[in-house]
């Protein structure tokens, strides 16, 4: 038997979660942000919940082709556009919308030859300081492109920083707005924080994390809040138990110490299958289904759960490490990440390729 450690990608929940999208953007069109490997769910299985999007955001030309190998043949957008000119013969190749940051992106525009102009999305520094054009320098940029016979059709986005937090999108959203409305082309600001919570509805939102059943916005609002579900479980099973007593210590560096007699079950379960070894006792867990938490440090392959609230587990009960458990027990990623110190996103990307991953109901 293979050591039972698996993760299930929910294919109807991906549909779920991006319908809850469009409504959330009822005049927008859609983008499936599919960039890492699909947030680590796979860009193929991700692709089979995600095929009623408009198009597909990613940042690999890899990942590209691998889409136009399922034979997408809709919108693509690379979202930090190329990174050296022979990358433009691929988008003409491959038929890639994508994303100019900087003046040296449309130097090799202005120097590629291709017989089909490119679609390409100009993008705005707001504020973010990451890529884009500042505001002063938007325009000229805009007229530098316009003025390419490479360049078809411009389209203008830029993206938050705060869209998520108290600080919101207005400062960014004013900035962006004051420098670009006397000019032409279809607009991309959101992120799934901004569709939900500032339920901006321009012209293309970017939904990601929202997608794949993650709320942008957590511990301010759960999955439940904003209608997504799972679309990711990674569940094990207990492969051991122990009988502590008080004083009984667990794990490297001995850092949790048993005060009661207490029965604790060992999951195959570690830092090397992606499970952040920073989460402390108490990183909460489903074992049967039932909620519980771990203890101690968390091991390359193995972890220890504390069995008090259900005593009839043992050797081969199952044990959710996110996403659905049995008996229709929900633990959200975003619950453990949170006890982890990070965010959903960190986990669902770091999914180590040596667990088994495959498409489910
Ligand atoms: C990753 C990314 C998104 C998606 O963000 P989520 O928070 O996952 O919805 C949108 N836009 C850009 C430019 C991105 O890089």
């Amino acid at each position: 038997m293979p050591r039972p450690i698996e993760a299930l990608v929910h294919t109807a929940a991906l549909a779920h979660n991006l319908a809850r999208a469009r409504a959330a953007a009822p005049d927008a069109r859609v983008w499936a942000v599919v960039k890492a490997n699909a947030y680590g769910h796979g860009i193929e299985r991700a692709f089979e919940g995600l095929r009623a999007a408009d198009g597909f955001a990613l940042l690999d030309f890899a990942e590209a082709e691998r889409l136009r190998a399922l034979d997408w043949r809709g919108p693509i957008l690379l979202l930090e556009g190329c990174f050296e000119p022979r990358d433009l013969e691929l988008c003409s190749r491959l038929q890639l919308w994508h994303v100019v940051h900087c003046e040296q992106q449309i130097d090799w525009l202005a120097a590629h030859k291709t017989q089909q102009p490119h679609r390409v999305f100009l993008k705005m520094n707001s504020g973010m300081n990451r890529l884009g054009f500042t505001p002063a320098a938007f325009r000229s940029a805009w007229v530098r492109l316009n003025a390419l016979p490479q360049v078809d059709e411009i389209s203008l986005m830029t993206h938050f920083s705060d869209a998520d937090g108290p600080r919101g999108v207005d400062h960014q959203l004013s900035a962006f707005a004051a420098a670009t409305h006397d000019l032409p082309g279809e607009r991309s600001v959101s992120n799934s924080a901004a569709t939900l919570r500032h339920g901006l509805n321009n012209d293309w939102v970017r939904a990601g994390i929202m997608a794949y059943g993650s709320a942008p916005d957590f511990p301010a609002h759960d999955i439940q809040h904003w209608g997504l579900q799972p679309a990711m479980t990674l569940r094990s099973r207990l492969i051991a138990t122990q009988q502590l007593q008080p004083g009984d210590t667990v794990g490297y560096g001995s850092s949790y110490t048993a005060r009661e007699p207490q029965r604790i079950g060992i999951v195959a379960c570690g830092y090397a299958d992606g499970y952040p070894r920073h989460a402390g006792t108490d990183t909460p867990v489903l074992v049967d289904g039932v909620r519980t938490g771990t203890v101690g440090r968390v091991s390359m392959d193995m972890l220890a759960v504390d069995l008090t609230p259900v005593p009839q587990a043992g050797v081969g009960s199952e044990v959710t490490l996110w996403g659905r458990g049995p008996g229709g027990a929900l633990l959200a990623i975003d619950d453990v990440a949170h006890a982890a110190g990070t965010i959903g996103y960190e986990l669902m990307c770091a999914v180590a390729p040596r667990v088994p991953m495959r498409s489910s109901d």
